[in-house]
């Protein structure tokens, strides 16, 4: 089963927690043990799964990436729409996950969480596509 849902960011940079729609998505559907997809079809946006319990490791984690991947640098195609940064980043961190399900559950750690990138925001409707496979 694929379903679809939107995130709206509000920052040019922003880790946003989406564990819980996907977990309902997984809860609705009649997959009892499988694998779940979660797709962001963004070239500028990303998919992680990372803690989320303490707020100060998504600063940590885009404060990394941003030292790694300066927001401006003399990239080429910074000539064409100035977000060339964005683009390296979304493809760095991946745009999918595959997590397995099973008793109809996402098998993640207590720690983890599922969280969208916004590496070009804000934007609204930042897509997220999550595919069930039984
Ligand atoms: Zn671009």
């Amino acid at each position: 089963m694929q379903t679809e849902f939107r995130v709206s960011t509000s920052s040019q940079q922003e880790l946003i927690d989406i564990t819980h729609r996907v977990e309902q998505i997984v809860g609705d559907s009649s997959i009892s043990e499988g694998i779940c997809i979660v797709y962001v079809p963004h070239a500028t946006a990303g998919i992680i799964v990372n803690e989320s319990a303490d707020p100060n490791i998504k600063t940590d984690f885009l404060n990394a990436l941003n030292k790694a991947i300066p927001l401006h640098a003399n990239y080429l195609h910074d000539r064409i729409d100035m977000n060339a940064a964005a683009h390296i980043k979304s493809a760095l961190v991946g745009s999918s996950l595959t997590i397995p399900v099973k008793d109809s559950r996402l098998q993640i750690g207590t720690w983890q969480a599922i969280m969208l990138c916004e590496f070009d925001g804000p934007r609204s409707g930042r897509r997220v596509i999550v595919q069930t496979i039984s």
